[in-house]
């Protein structure tokens, strides 16, 4: 059979692949299947592309494979379950890197083989370059943002909107320029300049990139990375049209769209539209003062705790940043099988937005092996909460502030919360009254019905298994 016809069939079948690795993505359930399914698509379309190669050495090939593979290797060994974000964040800026680079060559590689580029490529060319440096200077700055290399709260300045909108119609204007230009530079003077014009489209993508980014606030960097994540697929897909890689435009139509929908869920989750998120320098002010909610929070010991979770039918567990912090994950697996044991009926409910990345809770679980089926929604938990003998809430903070729904001045003011403040008992593991990510204080740990644990919520919980055992 003809090679080029095998090389297709073989992309449609990656393609296929990362289709359904994505769909099985869509539940606990099946995720992990998802990833290899992923993976695999993702190994064939190299193997093919790098099948069709003629022109580069093998020994490069093998030899940059080899190179990104060690770093891969060590940064699953080094980086830790809670700098995922910022790893996540770098690699989106890598990919607009690469998408920006293969645009930048191939101007020159077309120039080289034809003399000439046609106006689809042009503007093909420009967009990679684009898209691709705003994906690579933004995620440098979100990187900057959560691993506090730079300065967390917004960054703000008289005019902002207007200068970026300046700087975007510049743009515009720089692309329009280039994709009308079609003379090869005169021989004579030797300046080329649709080339001029393409480098100052990178410098001001880059640019535009740093400035759009920094009036957002660190609590709102999840939903700017997962909005990179998608330029920087969106970036591929455009990469993909510049060299004619069918398989390249898919994945990067496929890694945009998912990003643009992760992005929308975020916002939904924190009742925020993407220009509030993207244009309201969320968490420059902060309206409600800290220590604003006084009152005496009540303490209780593992024994009472015991009596407590031992008399309750039922109980729903809430995960947060700091049941991760802790690693306290398996223990509360074994604690709810006592309690399942004791005859308490035991559910799950996690925010989309706790801990420090999308789904970060429900991989914690997964691993603790946790059943799917025990995991249920907020919005199914809430209308129900007044029935909820204990809500016990383990390391999270800022997913059940119930300052999001009684006070209008806090910048939680609107965000669905998991209301286990309305819960008969609120049973809260924290180490001290200290805020969450978002900086805010938490009127729940002064409600009446909530009780604080105090302490690492590893040890809390093993003491209650030990309660339980003894
Ligand atoms: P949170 O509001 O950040 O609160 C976590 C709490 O865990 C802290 O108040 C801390 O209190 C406690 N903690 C830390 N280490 C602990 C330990 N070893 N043992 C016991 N407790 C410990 O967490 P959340 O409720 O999960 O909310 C997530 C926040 O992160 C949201 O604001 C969200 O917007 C933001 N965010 C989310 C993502 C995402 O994609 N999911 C990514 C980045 C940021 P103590 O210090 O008193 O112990």
């Amino acid at each position: 059979m003809n090679l080029v016809l095998v090389r297709g069939l073989l992309y449609i079948l990656a393609s296929i692949l990362f289709v359904l690795g994505l769909k099985m993505l869509s539940s606990p359930a099946t995720a992990r299947r998802g990833n290899l399914v992923s993976a695999l698509g993702m190994l064939i379309a190299v193997a093919t592309t790098l099948s069709a190669l003629t022109v580069i050495p093998w020994v490069w090939l093998l030899g940059g494979a080899g190179l990104g593979a060690a770093i891969g290797a060590l940064a699953a060994r080094l980086v830790k379950m809670t700098a995922m974000p910022e790893m996540v964040g770098l690699f989106n800026g890598f990919g607009g890197l690469a998408s920006m680079l293969v645009g930048w060559a191939e101007y020159h590689g077309s120039w080289a083989a034809a003399g000439e580029i046609p106006t689809f490529t042009r503007v093909a060319i420009f967009l990679t370059i684009l898209i691709g440096g705003v994906a690579f200077s933004g995620s440098l700055v979100a990187y900057g943002k959560l691993s506090a290399t730079i300065t967390g709260r917004p960054i703000l300045y008289q005019g902002q909107n207007i200068v970026n909108a300046v700087l975007l119609t510049a743009i515009v204007l720089l692309g329009v320029w280039f994709s009308i230009q079609r003379a090869r530079p005169p021989e004579a003077t030797g300046f080329d300049l649709a080339y001029a014009l393409l480098l100052g489209g990178i410098a001001a993508a880059l640019i535009l990139g740093v400035l759009s980014t920094i009036p957002i606030g660190g609590a709102d960097m999840p939903v700017v990375i997962s909005l990179l994540n998608s330029y920087s697929g969106l970036a591929v897909c455009a990469a993909g049209f510049v060299i004619g890689s069918t398989v390249l435009i898919v994945s990067g139509a496929l890694v945009g769209a998912s990003g643009i929908i992760l992005t929308q869920i975020m916002c939904k989750a924190m009742n925020r539209s993407l220009t509030n998120v993207l244009f309201s320098g969320f968490g420059a002010t902060a309206t409600t003062k800290a220590g604003a909610y006084q009152g005496e929070a009540s303490p209780i010991t593992p024994e009472d705790t015991y009596f407590l979770l031992e008399a309750a039918r039922n109980v729903v567990i809430v995960p947060g940043y700091g049941m991760a912090a802790a690693q306290a994950q398996h223990g509360v697996r074994e604690l709810a099988d006592l309690l399942e044991e004791n005859g308490t009926q035991v559910r799950y409910c996690i925010h989309p937005v706790a801990g420090r990345m999308p789904g970060h809770m429900n991989v914690l679980l997964a691993e603790a092996n946790v059943p799917y089926e025990q995991l249920v929604e907020p919005q199914d938990v809430n209308p129900t909460m007044e029935t909820v003998d204990v809500a016990i809430v383990i390391g999270a903070n800022d997913v059940v502030n119930p300052a999001a729904k009684e006070d209008q001045n806090s910048p939680l003011w609107g965000m669905p919360i998991i209301e286990v403040d309305r819960a008969r008992t609120c049973l809260v593991l924290k180490r001290s009254l200290k805020p969450g990510f978002a900086g805010v204080d938490n009127p729940l740990f002064f409600k009446e019905n909530t009780r604080m644990l105090f302490g690492d919520a590893k040890a809390s919980i093993n003491a209650l298994v030990a309660e339980f055992k003894s």
